[in-house]
Order: structure tokens, then C-alpha cells, then sequence
């Protein structure tokens, strides 16, 4: 670098030009703005946004205090949905208990002269899928009042008082529009049993005082109705249930063969379905379906039509659906060797023959060894005639026979066993087990309990109730209850050594059999 201080002049003189650099000083004031004022209004003006965006979330700019605000509760006025009574299936007994409800909010005059009050809160209890909020929303729509729905998961938020005050706000809201419905869903989530959790849960806590304190702070007949809906009754607090809350219980059970038919028949009206449909069928097949998954069963059979490009949905769309539904789709393209094919034959026609010769089985309606998308190789369907409420010992012992014969037959011809009947397996264990821990159908134990159900609406999870000496002893007639069903599988196999064969053999070039085609066999 060359030091020249008159370089400047002698450029000057040159006549060279200077371009781009800054040659002048900053004035003082403009330095100062940028380098403190503008940063701070940067960072509050971000702050500002930050705030607001909360803000939003809570509710809006007129919340009391940070994190205070209005409830998203989604206002269906004049039941903009149009449901009715005529839209849920079956569920009488539910139906006709809230047909006083629909009653009341027409002629309320009628209920104060006599001075009868109305209940705020109606529990609905059911398992998923069988209608609770269509009832709740046919209740509005039946009475043309408003319907405010919002879910208990909703309430519970990242901070402590915002549930509440949400709570708050939705009662205000519901107060102004009154008679309306204050539909909760899922209201488990706020209403569990307070006691019992280390550390506790402040905030559900505090949102489940202010819904307590809302629905005491109402008067009787005021014209709001709460219905509430939930899968795990046992769970929720008990000051939740007590007179003047939620004091009347609803049961929303799954539905029985007639329900069945008449929810098909619904949500068949919407799609294009053929004359000669048999519904009573497709109900008798999808035995313990719900509500929710009869309308899956019959949108799948109209996605099955279009599929293969017809007008209009058959009996055999329905059909293959239930099994779409129960077993998932067929797997295409899944390569099972000749040899484990044969295994599938016969493990199948296994069950299949113990169950059709001891007495109290239902029928075998289907056949197959199409492998699913579920992981079911094959399959054996059986469909009862009717309903079944009760279910005599002999009849769960044959059932747990039937699931013992597909690996019976396995062990009969093959002479070993394979992973094929893992869930014959555990279906067989539940089964065993409920008789004697439950249904008090063992000799040591009489009628003692030594099993509680959990929540009977989600899975039926059972909790042991009993010493370790009993539960050791459980076991051991668990086993031997399962080993005795086992052999006589084997048995009854051993007898129809000659049709089982025939039927395997038959099984395996068609694929799927019906129930006819297995009978006929069975019966030359
Ligand atoms: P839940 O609230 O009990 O979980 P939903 O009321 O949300 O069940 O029902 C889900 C869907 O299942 C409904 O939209 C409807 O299509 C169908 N469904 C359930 N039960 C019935 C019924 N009894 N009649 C007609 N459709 C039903
Ligand atoms: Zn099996």
C-alpha cells in the first residue's frame, strides 16, 4: 500500500470521479434513530402482533385479562343441519327419552304449572359410533332451537383459567340464546374423577368448577338443556353426576339386528342401491357393527360400484364390504406357496367342521382363503340367526372349541403347528378366562368376582381383583379349560378325517366357499 496523503488532491485534479462510498459524516440524530430507536420499534411492534395473535386465539380484544377468552362453541342456529328423529336408526328407548326433552322446549308452560322441572344435563353413554351426536343435534332440530356443540378436549388448553373462562363464555352465550342445546362431547376429558392423579391437573381442574358452578348458577327451567356425550362413564366425577347436573343417563347402545337393518336402510336411501337388497342379511352379518360403521360399510359398497362401473349397488357390493370392513381389502398380489396355501385350506375348514358339528354354533355363512390387507390368511364366517343376549356356558365352551380347530386340523394332517392361529389363540384366552374370573362358570370360585371391567365401551379391558395364590390358580383352569376344548376339536376333526380332507381339497381350487357349498359337502 502506498501512504500518499495529497492523493485525494492530486485525483481530484486528475478529474477522476469517486462513486459509492459514504464520504460526508452521519448526522448525530440520524445515528441515534437507527441504531436505538428503530430496533425498539421493531421489537414492539412484534411484540404488538404477538400479543394480538394470542389474543385471537383466546377469544378477542374484549377478553378480561391475558389468556381470558371467548369459547369457540360453533352456533348452529335453527338446526341449520335439519337432523331428526327419522335420521337416527333404531336407538328407540333413547329416542323416546328425549322426545320429553323436544316436548319441553316446545310447551314449557305445561311442565312449570304442574311444577315439574326439567333435567339440565342428560348423559349420553354408548360407545363410539352409535349416535350420540346425531341425537343431540336431532333434539335440536326436532325443537328448532339453536345447538351450541363443542367438544370437552376443546376446554382443555395450554393455560391454567383459559378453560374456564371459556366455559364462561359459552354459558353466556347459551343464556342469550335460550331454550337452545349445549351440546359437550366427549365430556370424559373434563369430567374425569378429580382425586387419584399425583400432581393433579389445575387447569382441567378449574374448568371442570366453573362448569359445575355454571350449570348450579342456572335456574331450573331456564330453558337451557345440556347433553352430554361420553364412552367411559365409570371415569367421570361423581359431583358431575349428582342431582341437578348431569343426573339423567341416556344409554346409547350398539345396535341389535333390527337396528342394524334400519340404520342400513337410512343411509342406503342416500346412495343408489338395487330393488332386491337384502338387508336383514347384511345386518345378520355385521354382527357388533356400530352406527358409524354400518354408514362406512354402505359408502364403501357404493365406492365398490363405481369401481367396477356400475349404476347401481348391488347385494354383493354390501357383502364384500362387511368384509372390506372387518378384514380390510384383498391383498392382490400376496404370494402364499402352494404348500402354506394347503395349510390355510385346512386350518379354515378346521374351524369350520368343529363348528358345524357340535350344536349351539352359528352357522358358517363363508368360506375363504383370499389373504387381506389385515394379515388374515383366510378367514371363516359365521353369522347368527338372531340376537343373542345370553349365552349358556356349553355355547362359550363350543366357541372355544371352534377357535381351538384351525390349529387342531393343522396338527392332524401336518403334524406340526404354525403362527396361523395366533389369534384364535388370544380370542380363545379371553373367552376362557372371562368364564371363570367373570361369569362365575367354574366350580372352585362359585359367583365371586375376581375381575372388574374397566370400560366396557372402549375394548373392555378387565383389572384383576383377587390374591396371587387365586390369579396362579386362574391360570391353571384357564389352561385346562382351553386344553379340553382343544382335544375335542381334535376329536370331532379325527371323526371327519374324510370330509375334512374333501372340503380342504375344495377349498383350496375355489378359494371362497359359501356356507351352502360347505354343507352340501359335508352332508353327501
Ligand atoms: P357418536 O357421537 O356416538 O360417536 P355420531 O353421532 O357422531 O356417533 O355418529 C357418527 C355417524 O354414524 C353419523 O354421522 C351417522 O352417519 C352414523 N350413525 C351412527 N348411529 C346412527 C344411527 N342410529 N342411525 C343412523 N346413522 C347413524
Ligand atoms: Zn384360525
Amino acid at each position: 500500500m502506498v501512504d500518499d496523503p495529497n492523493l485525494t488532491e492530486r485525483l481530484y485534479e486528475s478529474g477522476a470521479e469517486f462513486s459509492g462510498e459514504i464520504t460526508e459524516q452521519m448526522s448525530p440524530l440520524l445515528s441515534i434513530f437507527l441504531t436505538w430507536i428503530l430496533p425498539i420499534m421493531i421489537f414492539a411492534a412484534i411484540g404488538q402482533y404477538m400479543y394480538k395473535k394470542l389474543l385471537e386465539k383466546a377469544g378477542g380484544p374484549n377478553s378480561m385479562a391475558f389468556g381470558m377468552g371467548k369459547s369457540n362453541a360453533k352456533v348452529y342456529v335453527k338446526s341449520s343441519e335439519g337432523i331428526k328423529f327419522s335420521d337416527v336408526a333404531g336407538e328407540d328407548e333413547a329416542k323416546e327419552n328425549l322426545a320429553e326433552i323436544v316436548d319441553y322446549l316446545h310447551s314449557p308452560d305445561k311442565y312449570k304449572e304442574v311444577g315439574a322441572s326439567m333435567p339440565k344435563g342428560i348423559l349420553l353413554v354408548g360407545p363410539p359410533g352409535t349416535g350420540k351426536t346425531m341425537l343431540a343435534k336431532a333434539v335440536a332440530g326436532e325443537s328448532n332451537v339453536p345447538f351450541f356443540s363443542i367438544s370437552g378436549s376443546e376446554f382443555v388448553e395450554m393455560f391454567v383459567g383459559m378453560g374456564a373462562a371459556k366455559v364462561r363464555d359459552l354459558f353466556n352465550q347459551a343464556k342469550e340464546k335460550a331454550p337452545c342445546i349445549v351440546f359437550i362431547d366427549e365430556i370424559d376429558a373434563i369430567g374425569k374423577k378429580r382425586e387419584g392423579n399425583i400432581g393433579g391437573n389445575d387447569e382441567r381442574e378449574q374448568t371442570l368448577n366453573q362448569l359445575l358452578t355454571e350449570m348450579d348458577g342456572f335456574e331450573e327451567n331456564s330453558g337451557v338443556i345440556i347433553p352430554a356425550a361420553t364412552n367411559r362413564p365409570e371415569s367421570l366425577d361423581p359431583a358431575l353426576t349428582r342431582p341437578g347436573r348431569f343426573d339423567r343417563r341416556v344409554p346409547v347402545e350398539l345396535p341389535d339386528l333390527k337396528g342394524r337393518e334400519a340404520i342400513l336402510r337410512v343411509h342406503a336411501k342416500k346412495i343408489k342401491a338395487s330393488q332386491n337388497i337384502d338387508f336383514l342379511k347384511i345386518a345378520r352379518m355385521a354382527s357388533g357393527a356400530s352406527g358409524a360403521e354400518l354408514a362406512n360399510i354402505v359408502n364403501e359398497a357404493a365406492l365398490r360400484a363405481v369401481r367396477s362401473s356400475r349404476k347401481e349397488v348391488t347385494q354383493e357390493d354390501l357383502e364384500e364390504s362387511i368384509e372390506v370392513v372387518i378384514a380390510g381389502y384383498q391383498k392382490k398380489n400376496a404370494m402364499l406357496t402352494d404348500k402354506e396355501k394347503m395349510i390355510v385350506s385346512y386350518h379354515e375348514i378346521g374351524h369350520a367342521l368343529v363348528a358345524a358339528k357340535q350344536s349351539h354354533s352359528a352357522p358358517v355363512q363363508k368360506i375363504t382363503i383370499v389373504p387381506r390387507t389385515s394379515g388374515a390368511l383366510g378367514y371363516t364366517m359365521q353369522v347368527d340367526e338372531g340376537n343373542h343376549y345370553l349365552m349358556r356356558k356349553e355355547e362359550i365352551e363350543n366357541k372355544i372349541a371352534t377357535f381351538t380347530g384351525g390349529r387342531a386340523a393343522e396338527e392332524l394332517i401336518f403334524g406340526s403347528v404354525t403362527t396361523g392361529a395366533s389369534n384364535d389363540i388370544e380370542q380363545a384366552t379371553k373367552l376362557a378366562r372371562a368364564m371363570i374370573t367373570r361369569y362365575g362358570m367354574s366350580d372352585d370360585f362359585d359367583m365371586v368376582a375376581l375381575e372388574t371391567v374397566n370400560n366396557r365401551y372402549l375394548g373392555g379391558d378387565a383389572s384383576l381383583a383377587c390374591s396371587a395364590q387365586t390369579q396362579a390358580s386362574i391360570d391353571r383352569q384357564v389352561v385346562e379349560l382351553i386344553k379340553k376344548q382343544h382335544e375335542k376339536a381334535k376329536e370331532i376333526l379325527t371323526q371327519n378325517r374324510d370330509k375334512l380332507d374333501k372340503l380342504a381339497q375344495y377349498l383350496y381350487e375355489r378359494e371362497t366357499i359359501t356356507g351352502e357349498e360347505f354343507m352340501e359337502i359335508l352332508k353327501k
